[in-house]
């Protein structure tokens, strides 16, 4: 027997279900689910994505027994619908719709009412009675192939469109303006001559044979799999090339078959806000993409209620039964034909980080899905969404007040976004390079502008309403958009927009609104998010802040689930102060280097570095003391009992000298020390390979006063600290160890100095010594190390560029032509990975324990904030992860994710139907489960 490949929807029931979505990507298995529902669905059927992953192990060939089961599928949909596919009296009409398991731009567009040809258009004719319907059906079929299928393209740049040219070309002899002005003979001419273009540029006959126009489909769709846009796409959401597309092949319905005709699209909630409220467009006598191409502005759904009062009474019910059914938001596509409806399209929508988190929160709240649930729909990332900044009100007004208001669009991503006007793609990139914030302006966009997209700070349509191209990318790429802006007249050969007069100019300065959809003239500034003037600026009482209550109910959620504790990497009590409002229970980095290049420490670090001996250098310290002492109270008092990883010098110590003439000659005057002696020792600090050379460790080993001074500076802020009654908890870390030997003779100087603050102040506080584990033999050794180390953190900037050999500031010159050739499939220094440095780490955290099994192991690296590497660290057992203040709630709920994915979300639902005994039961095994994991690996 030979594998299924083909599955079959229509009349009530389908093979599929919503669960199949890897098998039958998202749109195959949705059609399924609706099938089954009992939805009206035009019945078709489903090739699998296994079908085009065997496509391309096998050169570009199907497997046995895809034929046979693709003729049954489509037999049987005849014997449903009662017409024959290529049959001249009574023509099957189908569309080949590509649908991978995740949606994504870039893939083959849909060919419409394929089976036409020039006997079966005679039957369309037949069936319909309308012969300019038929004709212009035939016109696009063929326009739509000979494009995707048979791959004729503009040949020249100002052509934009073959097909488009010939049709501007019958309307100038016929005199007429409009598409709807050309007769059925004038379609029917341009059938023929597009069928002539195509012979003449590609060498080949249309085809007639109806069997051969669906195989030429077919494997189109398999081949846009591989196409760029759909490459480029998938490596920006790090989605595997492996995955494949599936091809739905479905019975036409025709929106276009006079006023009592339509087609549209509709969410079922809002997908900017979240608001629960239907939400959608609609044309009348309209096919396919009308609605999305952004080429006749549709009506909104409220309208269809006039025109078709039942028709949205049956949709208002479609929208309630599948999000019950589906659970999620649903993204729908209908056809009304001669007044009855049908569904040809349901998916989860894709929506901004405020409709994510608002709608989760909602759901849970109307008892539609869990907690868990809701957590695990959200992706980390969007959580940045709601930080980001807002106009200033008043600012804004007054801009309007001084007429600087250009127009207003639809409000397609909310946010602010100030920026220079660009009109292509590649110059978006090209300026984003540079530095610049641009606004990419077109009058619509599509999927060869994701880069520009990616690169740009908003996104500005004079086209298209809230489901085009733009909205939706710019939607899932949280990038703040004004769509269908009609009043731009936007000039793409001028690079200039004429709006009431007025001439924008690539460049010049504008300011979108996405909540509002108003385009401004001019830099407004902008101002925190509602969140973040809640926690951090604390000028606004959450009681007047929805989203930010949304944010704190979710935020507790993932507290409740996660086994990660969250730190920041905070030099400053501000920084400190901001990261513990987002929720951080502590500090995993403290760097002290950063305080030195402050005002006029810089001198004494100078003069300490400039030092010829022990005395002299212990002056300068000494300097040093009392600041340092200063910044370390600061931080202790913002973080109260919360612990305090405090990092001893790291960088090379050339960096802290003056580099230009100009520095040198200023320093000599102001400290006396002669020029020649400051380049001379410059020059004996110079290093070829500064990240292997003389940092880290190995300075507070050469100089112990250095060490010396800054645990004295720590204790004695810890000890003034502990006098007002706060119990705090300094770690000191020490970076850069790759042998126990180096962190022994550092630990010495620090227990021996504590000891003697600590006798002095006459107090005791908790503090402990630990390592960075960030050279790769720290990692291999770490029993060793653990023997002296009360705790670890990783590294993992300093362990990737030693672990993988790469220099972070250098790698750019060929970062990108990894990533491009798949090589790295993500950037190292973003994600861990895992294969080589999470091994290193790994190994790090199971050696380690081994010695000391209470060893607390966190990470502080860059990496520390990134969902996947949070992952990750909950995967092998990290006690904390420590990220960038900002970056605090998101890691938040990607430690709940974590815990969720990995400890197993069943037994979750589990504890929460139980009594707490079970529960606790439940944990505890789970976590000695997971130790073991680590244990045996
Ligand atoms: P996309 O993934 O770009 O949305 P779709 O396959 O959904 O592509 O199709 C594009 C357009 O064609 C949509 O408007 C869709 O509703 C329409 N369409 C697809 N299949 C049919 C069909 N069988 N009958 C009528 N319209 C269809
Ligand atoms: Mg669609
Ligand atoms: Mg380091």
């Amino acid at each position: 027997m030979p594998k299924k490949y083909v599955y079959f929807f229509g009349g009530g029931k389908a093979e599929g279900t919503a669960e199949m979505k890897n098998l039958l990507g998202g749109k195959g298995a949705n059609l399924a689910e609706m099938t089954n529902i009992g939805l009206p669905v035009p019945p078709g059927f489903t090739i699998t994505t296994e079908v085009c992953s065997y496509y391309y192990k096998h050169n570009q060939t199907y497997p046995k027994g895809l034929e046979e089961q693709v003729k049954k599928a489509l037999a049987k949909v005849e014997k449903l619908v009662g017409r024959k596919f290529g049959d001249p009296k009574n023509p099957l009409l189908v569309s080949v719709r590509s649908g991978a398991p995740v949606s994504m731009p870039g893939m083959m567009d849909t060919i419409l009412n394929l089976g036409l040809n020039d006997e079966t258009v005679k039957g369309l004719i037949e069936q319909t009675k309308n012969e300019r319907f038929a004709w212009d059906a035939y016109r696009r079929f063929v326009q739509m192939y000979g494009d995707v299928v048979l791959g004729l393209k503009p040949e020249t740049k100002e052509e934009m469109d073959p097909f488009e040219v010939l049709i501007e070309k019958k309307k100038k002899a016929r005199g007429v303006e409009h598409d709807v002005e050309l007769t059925a003979e004038d379609l029917k001419e341009l059938v023929y001559e597009f069928k002539e273009l195509i012979k003449k540029r590609k060498g080949v006959d249309f085809p007639e044979d109806p069997w051969e126009q669906l195989w030429g489909a077919i494997g189109a769709v398999f081949r846009s799999w591989m196409n760029p846009r759909a490459v480029a796409y998938r490596k920006i959401y790090n989605i595997s090339d492996d995955m494949g597309t599936a091809v739905n092949v479905q019975t036409m319905v025709f929106g276009n078959m006079g006023d009592d005709s339509g087609t549209g699209v509709a969410f079922t909630r809002n997908p900017a806000t979240g608001e629960n409220e239907f939400y959608g467009e609609f044309l009348m006598n309209a096919q396919g993409e009308d609605v999305v191409a952004g080429i006749r502005t549709p009506l909104p759904i409220e309208k269809l209620k006039e025109v078709m009062p039942n028709v949205y009474e049956q949709l208002l019910k479609v929208r309630q039964i599948l999000e019950s059914r589906l659970k999620d938001m649903q993204d729908i596509e209908f056809t009304i034909e001669r007044g009855k409806l049908y569904m040809l399209q349901t998916r989860a929508g894709k929506r901004t980080g405020f409709a994510a988190v608002r709608i989760a929160v909602d759901m849970v709240e109307e008892g539609l899905i869990t907690k868990e649930e809701a957590l695990l729909r959200i992706e980390p990332d969007a959580l940045n969404h709601l930080l980001r900044p807002i106009f200033d009100a008043k600012e804004k007004e007054r801009a309007i007040k001084e007429g600087r208001l250009l127009a207003k669009g639809l409000p397609a991503g909310p946010g602010a976004a100030t920026g220079r006007v660009v009109f292509h793609s590649e110059d978006a990139e090209e300026w984003a390079r540079r530095g610049e914030k641009v606004i990419l302006t077109r009058i619509e966009t599509s999927p060869e502008d994701i880069r520009g997209m990616y690169a740009a700070e908003g996104i500005l349509t004079s086209r298209g309403g809230m489901t085009s191209h733009a909205a939706l990318v710019a939607r899932q790429m949280g990038k703040v958009c004004v769509v269908g802006c009609g009043a731009l007249d936007i000039d793409y050969a001028k690079k200039e927009i004429r709006v009431n007069g007025q001439v924008i100019k690539e460049g010049d300065y504008v300011s979108i609104d996405g909540s509002t959809g108003e385009v401004i003239l001019g830099k407004i500034t902008t101002k925190p998010s509602e969140v973040l003037q809640v926690l951090v600026e604390k000028t606004l009482d959450p009681e007047n802040a929805p989203v930010y209550k949304q944010f704190e109910k979710l935020m507790k959620w993932a507290d409740e689930v996660r086994r990660l504790r969250i730190r920041t990497n905070a030099d400053l009590p501000k920084q400190a102060e901001i990261a513990v409002a987002f929720g951080a229970e502590g500090i995993g980095l403290t760097r002290t280097e950063h305080m030195f290049f402050e005002g006029d420490r810089i001198v004494s670090m100078r003069k300490m570095i400039l030092a010829d001996t022990k005395e002299e250098r212990e002056s300068a310290l000494n300097e040093l003391l009392p600041l340092q002492r200063q910044d370390f109270y600061g931080i202790f008092k913002v973080m109260g009992d919360r612990p305090v990883t405090i990092r001893t010098l790291d960088p090379p110590l050339h960096e802290f000298l003056p580099h230009t003439d100009e520095e040198i000659k200023e320093f000599s005057e102001k400290t006396g020390i002669p020029e020649e002696k400051i380049r001379r020792r410059i020059s004996e600090l110079k290093e070829f390979n500064p990240m292997l050379g003389f940092r880290g460790c190995r300075l507070g080993i050469v100089y112990p006063e250095i060490t010396a001074m800054q645990t004295r500076a720590i204790i004695e802020a810890a000890c003034d600290v502990a006098k007002e009654g706060i119990k705090v908890k300094p770690e000191i870390m020490i970076p850069l160890v790759g042998h126990v030997n180096e962190l022994k003779n550092q630990e010495k100087i620090v227990r021996e100095v504590a000891e003697k603050v600590m006798q002095e102040k006459g107090i005791r506080v908790e503090y402990s010594v630990g390592t960075m584990i960030e050279v790769p033999r720290a990692a291999i050794t770490a029993d060793e190390i653990a023997t002296v180390a009360e705790f670890f953190s990783f590294g993992t900037n300093d362990l990737t560029q030693m672990g993988m050999g790469l220099s972070r500031d250098d790698y750019e010159k060929f970062i990108y032509k990894y990533l491009d050739l798949g090589i790295y499939d993500k950037d190292p220094f973003q994600t861990i990975d895992v294969k080589g440095v999470g091994e290193l780490m790994r190994i790090g955290v199971e050696k380690g324990r081994l010695t000391r099994p209470d060893l607390k192991v966190g990470i502080c690296g860059e990496h520390g904030g990134d969902p996947a590497t949070i992952e990750f660290c909950h995967k092998i057992g990290l006690d904390y992860v420590s990220c960038s203040p900002y970056r605090v709630p998101i890691a938040r709920l990607s430690a709940a994710r974590a815990a969720l994915l990995y400890d197993g979300f069943k037994k979750r639902e589990m504890v929460k139907r139980t009594d707490r005994k079970a529960a606790k039961k439940v944990k505890a095994t789970a976590k000695s489960k997971s130790k073991a994991k680590v244990n045996k690996r």
